[in-house]
């Protein structure tokens, strides 16, 4: 595989990944995996995969650090967590950077990603000092009960590659704030904007073996969560991941199971039809579409079904293709197999009886670029209509009763998210409350802010993060029963 001509200023050493034990960088006697860059085909640098005895390094570590962290004064922890929000977005370019090449989102997008870091840091740092507990009466005289939070313990950490700087954070910061120590694994596809976050940890003054990072693939993932020391996994990826790790564990512990999702979207006939394009089009195809809350199929009423297609078909084909560092609308998909996925999920809706309305032209270039593509027609039961594609690729299929839209919706297993689009205010609460999912946005389409809950249900998971409810995934409960009278 070619090596990568760019040299852009990442300012970490690509030519040897090392993994953070107890505040040393060291290196891994793990096998090395390539990271490629999907904007080229050439390759960026090569990632360990840390060996059992690597990880079972890091658990100690977190373990033996623990005991400080949790004690550590929740004002002096939320300094700490201010003073990394801070070196993050000094350091917001290169960390985009490093994105960019290993995933090849758009840079603008990866700048935002490197912010929104920073600012999940500052969020739970505000949280840290809120974790309030509550007295309760007691059945007798002379008892009080006190209901505390405290730490949950040491936390094993795996995240994706689409996100590799948010989906790190909202782990990192909240098990932190948390008094928590933890041990995480990125994605072996985007190590180095890991490696490169980790390196600020002991400038914004992280104890030693407080976070601690393995790097590897789904070996050195397995090590982790299965490892007798971890009080919590907590995960984000793919649902067939998840259930391989619900199936690792070693004990009983807490989890938390951020999978994947395909979301459906509602037009109704009282929809802003503008609107609803211009929503399609950011949740569709952002990040070329490999967003777990991707719109993947869109329910339309069938008097505005032509309108509606139209004028999305017409934003489809508007938006450019290109690599991350030169800013287009859409990147390269993050490798061959997605690639393959959409081009199976167009044909088998095609097969169906589905057209291809915009895009679904090969794209001759290096790399894995696809078009962005719009489907119409769509049979509920392809492919495109049932599971994830995680591509730049959506389907349209039209309704005449919102009994139906709704059946269509909740119709799949996945319980992420759901997009509706009315000016009607009972279709907003009637269909509102009647979709299955974690999070449903009604006339937007983003579905998670920083301060409310955001989490899956059904095959997408348990568990929340964002919002106190993100920090209380990492607290657990102790009822403290004092009595008093002598
Ligand atoms: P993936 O499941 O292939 O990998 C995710 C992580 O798990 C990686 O770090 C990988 O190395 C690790 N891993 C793989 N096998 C493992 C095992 N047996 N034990 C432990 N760890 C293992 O997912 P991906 O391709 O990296 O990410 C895309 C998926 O993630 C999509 O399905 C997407 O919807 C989902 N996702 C969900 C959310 C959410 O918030 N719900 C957010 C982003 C992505």
């Amino acid at each position: 595989m070619p090596e990568s001509p760019q040299s852009p200023d990442t300012g970490i050493d690509l030519s040897a990944l090392r993994l953070l034990i107890d505040g040393q960088w060291i290196e891994s006697a793990g096998d090395q995996i390539p990271v490629v860059n999907p904007s080229d085909g050439t390759q960026v640098t090569t990632v360990p995969d840390a060996t059992a005895d690597e990880v079972d390094r890091a658990v100690r570590a977190a373990r033996t650090a623990l005991e400080g962290w949790r004690h550590t004064n929740p004002f002096e922890r939320a300094k700490i967590l201010h003073r990394l929000a801070g070196l993050v977005r000094e350091h917001q370019d290169r960390l985009a950077m490093l994105v960019t090449i290993e995933m090849g989102k758009p840079l603008a997008e990866a700048r935002g990603e490197a912010a929104k870091l920073a600012d999940a840091l500052d969020y739970y740092a505000e949280e840290a000092v809120r974790v309030q507990g509550r007295t309760v009466p007691n059945d007798k005289d002379g008892f009080v009960s006190i209901v505390r939070y405290e730490p949950i313990g040491v936390v094993g950490a795996i995240s994706p590659w689409n996100y590799p700087l948010e989906l790190i954070g909202w782990k990192l910061a909240a098990a932190l704030a948390a008094g928590c120590t933890i041990v995480l694994k990125p994605s072996e596809v985007t190590p180095s904007s890991a490696v490169a976050l980790f390196e600020l940890l002991a400038e914004a003054g992280v104890p030693d073996g407080v976070a601690n990072l393995v790097l590897g693939g789904g070996g050195a993932g397995r090590a982790l969560t299965s490892h007798p020391g971890l009080d919590k996994v907590a995960f984000t990826g793919s649902t067939a991941t998840g259930i391989a790790i619900g199936q690792s564990l070693t004990s009983p512990i807490a989890t938390s199971m951020e999978l994947g999702g395909s979301c459906p979207m509602i037009v109704t006939a009282n929809a802003d039809i503008d609107k609803a394009v211009a929503g399609a089009l950011r949740r569709g195809f952002r990040n070329a579409g490999q967003i777990c809350i991707a719109i993947n199929r869109i329910y339309v009423h069938e008097s505005v079904h032509e309108a509606f297609t139209r004028a999305l078909a017409d934003g489809v084909r508007a938006l450019r293709v290109g690599p991350g560092i030169e800013d287009p609308d859409v990147g390269p998909v993050v490798d061959e197999q997605i690639r393959q996925r959409v081009a199976d999920h167009v044909r088998d809706a095609v097969e169906r009886g589905a057209t291809v309305v915009a895009g679904g032209e090969p794209i001759e270039r290096p790399g894995t670029y696809v078009s962005p593509t719009l489907v119409d027609n769509v049979d509920p039961a392809s492919l495109l209509a049932t599971v994830e594609t995680f591509g730049p690729v959506v389907g349209i299929t039209g309704y005449d009763r919102t009994e139906d839209a709704i059946a269509m919706a909740n119709g799949t297993g996945a319980g992420l998210a759901a997009y509706l689009y009315t000016t009607d205010l009972a279709e907003t609460f009637e269909i509102g409350h009647r979709l299955d999912f974690g999070n449903v946005a009604v006339n937007n389409p983003d579905a998670g802010i920083m301060n409310a809950p955001y989490g899956g249900r059904k095959d997408s998971g348990h568990g929340h993060e964002h919002g106190p409810e993100g920090l209380h995934g990492y607290l657990t409960i102790k009822h403290l029963r004092i009595g008093f009278s002598s």
